[in-house]
């Protein structure tokens, strides 16, 4: 059996043994119609701040509604929709979604989403995230664009200047993932980059593994230096949060502060509760 349900109750199709699977088949040129069939949705996990927990914006996550599966995982439909191209329609739509839902949040607090390595090598992608912000109404620095290592990797000539035009608009760019892959240094100097998401996998051990806190100090170091902002992925722990604090990492973001949803019942409030009167006197004090 190619499919099982995760820990997390989302339904995934083993990659491997699943594009050979007539049901990954089947399910693939369901892919298509489902769009149409309105049955993509974005979820979105808070991203806070580590010392006040202040909520500064969440990452939008595509779930597929599919009738008979129910919720299938990203991990099973986004390398099949890379694969056949269905990527850049999905993606447009999850751009435009990420910034109609994100527009009455709070102001200075930001929308991140995911665009894949095949987006970001069409030149129609500038264009999509300025059709999406001129009809959200969507300020572009209040929007962020995770992109990871493997974009760099396919990267042809005019990558740089894509991201400079994205710049240029005033859009954040954030690299996720990283350390889960090449992660050359050489790429944090080279592409304009905002953030750097840590991979969750240093997240995980992080108490036991001094390794992953000497790794987690160095891309401290190293975004401090470059003026970028560091965010951990995959927190679940305070234990985690705790010592991800006193590594030096500003943001955060993991199941301890909330799991993946609906944007409705996001709670924006966090951020109202502690003001910047009240984190001023905070830091004053501490
Ligand atoms: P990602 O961008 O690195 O997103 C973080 C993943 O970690 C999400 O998985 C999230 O639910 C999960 N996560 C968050 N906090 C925790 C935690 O505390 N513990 C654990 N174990 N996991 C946590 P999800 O939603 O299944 O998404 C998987 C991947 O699918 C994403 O990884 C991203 O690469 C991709 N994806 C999701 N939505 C989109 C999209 O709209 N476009 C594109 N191109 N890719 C997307
Ligand atoms: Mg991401
Ligand atoms: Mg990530
Ligand atoms: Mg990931």
């Amino acid at each position: 059996e190619a499919r099982h349900a995760g820990a997390d109750g989302l339904v995934e199709f083993d990659p491997e043994s699943g594009v050979r699977h007539a049901e990954a088949r089947q399910l693939e040129s369901e892919l298509w119609h489902a769009l149409d069939r309105g049955q993509m949705k974005l979820l979105y996990q808070p991203q806070v701040a580590l010392d006040s927990r202040a909520f500064v914006g969440a990452e939008a996550l595509i779930r597929w509604q599919h009738p008979q599966h129910g919720m299938i995982s990203p991990l099973t439909f986004i390398g099949i929709a890379e694969a056949n191209g269905f990527i850049v329609e999905l993606g447009a739509w999850a751009l435009k979604q990420a910034c109609r839902d994100a527009v009455s949040w709070p102001e200075e607090t930001v929308v991140a989403v995911n665009v894949a390595p095949l987006q970001l090598q069409r030149r129609d992608l500038v264009a999509d995230v300025e059709a999406a912000l001129a009809e959200s109404g969507l300020p572009a620095g209040r929007l962020q664009l995770e992109i990871t290592e493997s974009s760099f990797i396919t990267a042809a000539d005019d990558l740089i200047e894509k991201l400079q035009c994205l710049k240029t608009l005033g859009v954040g760019l954030a690299l996720d993932d990283f350390g889960s892959g090449y992660s050359s240094l050489g790429y944090l100097a080279r592409f304009p980059l905002d953030k750097i998401k840590v991979d969750q996998m240093f997240v995980r051990n992080l108490t036991e593994s001094a390794a992953s806190q000497a790794i987690v100090s160095s891309v401290q170091a190293l975004s401090a230096g470059l003026g970028m902002t560091m965010l951990c992925e995959g927190i679940e722990t305070e234990d985690q949060a705790r010592h991800l604090l006193q590594l030096g990492c500003s943001q955060g973001q993991g199941y301890l502060f909330g799991k993946p949803q609906p944007a409705a019942s996001l709670n924006l409030l966090a951020r109202q509760d502690i003001g910047p009167a009240v984190r001023q006197v905070k830091r004053a004090a501490g």
